[in-house]
């Protein structure tokens, strides 16, 4: 479908993007984690980019990281120390897992970008207290914006932003729900192309991209479905191979828990109650990553639903080398879904993967079993 084409072309080349935002707006604030309150740094005025790794290699952060943190962890630090991100006027960090929140330490000692800020949300979120924490970091780094942008973000500034990710959220949904209803719709490579588009592209533009492609899809003649149905779960997904060796082995993904898929986008939020409440209910109450805590069974019981809903044959772990909190979590994960007769497969991935013939064995074995 050629109104996918602009997603390909911006993750392909997300300098490229930059710089023709950087022309029309100027101002790009980047963020590396799905905690980062994009509807704020939206309603300041700036746009809001998700940074993956450009995957080159690694020499420059080795000064700074130990070899045994992840491969984004790794190779955004990289990208960032050899002047690739130089379009960047800030960074964002939230606290969530270790290694972003030492890479916050090193980015603070290590580079002069104009803006930078912690977001300091609580770990444990279904606690009393957690909500009006919540709030109060929400009303620190708006204070950090309004200090870098020169102006307050005003009440219907950042209504008009939640009205614009609400739309944007909506619009991703439906892709998944029609995806997963007739999963040849759609490639894995158009869905991951269109999910990390939308994480970095112009929100304006990319709200009206994607409610164009509801509407193609919407009047497109149901197709028959094919292959084993599968769910990605884990951390960050940024390989687009993955996505093409699962249906070459016979497989298709209908759904996801990932950062970069469904925990990143679903839900709605409210729109007419006061927009800080509005954002405090969506970091608390969204679906939970490992690095965050809200129930001992909550993300295990997720997942066994996600399956459930999917009518999932298999659910596949892709989970980043030295990933900590998803290795950590794996095994609890595994216990809901073996106590729920879902068969699973677990994946370690890394941004610098070599030799998809191994993936692509383990990927056959796993789909012809299930
Ligand atoms: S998995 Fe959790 S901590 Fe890691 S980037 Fe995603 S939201 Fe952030
Ligand atoms: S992949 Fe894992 S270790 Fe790396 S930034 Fe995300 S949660 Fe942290």
């Amino acid at each position: 479908m050629k109104e996918i084409e602009p997603f390909h072309i911006a993750i392909n080349d997300p300098a490229g993007l930059a710089s023709g935002i950087k022309k029309r707006s100027g101002r790009i604030i980047g963020y590396m984690c799905s905690y980062a309150p994009e509807e704020l740094i939206h309603a300041a005025g700036f746009h809001p980019m998700r940074l993956f790794s450009s995957k080159s290699d690694i020499s420059l952060a080795e000064n700074h990281l130990q070899a045994y943190c992840c491969s984004l962890v790794r190779g955004v630090l990289e990208d960032s120390l050899a002047g690739r991100l130089d379009y960047l006027e800030g960074m964002v960090f939230p606290h969530t897992c270790d290694s972003i929140q030492r890479l916050s330490d090193i980015w603070r000692m290590n580079t002069d970008y104009s803006f930078f800020a912690d977001v300091v949300m609580p770990a444990k979120l279904n606690t009393a207290s957690s909500r009006a924490y919540i709030t109060d970091v929400l009303k620190k780094f708006k204070a950090d914006l309004e200090g870098a942008m020169g102006h307050s973000i005003d009440q219907a500034n950042l209504r008009a932003s939640i009205c614009l990710f609400n739309r944007i959220r909506k619009h991703l949904s439906r892709i998944y729900e029609l995806k997963s209803k007739f999963p040849s719709i759609l490639t894995g490579t158009d869905l991951f192309a269109i999910v990390k588009g939308a994480m970095i592209m112009d929100r304006e533009e990319l709200a009206d991209r994607l409610e164009t492609i509801v509407h193609l899809l919407e009047g497109q003649a149901p197709l028959p479905s094919t292959g084993k149905r599968i769910i990605l779960a884990g951390s960050i997904c940024d390989m687009p191979d993955i996505y093409s060796l699962i249906e070459a082995s016979g497989g298709t993904v209908v759904a996801d828990d990932l950062c970069t898929g469904n925990r990143w986008f679903e839900g709605q939020m409210e729109e007419d109650i006061d927009p800080l409440e509005a954002l405090t209910a969506r970091y608390a109450d969204r679906t939970v990553c490992p690095a965050k805590h809200s129930g001992n069974t909550t993300r295990g019981e997720n997942l066994v639903s996600l399956a459930k809903t999917h009518k999932a044959d298999g659910v596949i772990f892709a989970v980043l080398k030295f990933c900590d909190p998803h290795a950590f979590d794996y095994p609890y994960m595994k216990k809901f879904l073996d106590a729920g007769a879902i068969k699973n497969l677990h994946l370690e991935l890394d941004d610098q993967q070599q030799g998809k013939g191994q993936l692509s064995t383990r990927l056959e074995t796993f789909i012809h079993m299930i």
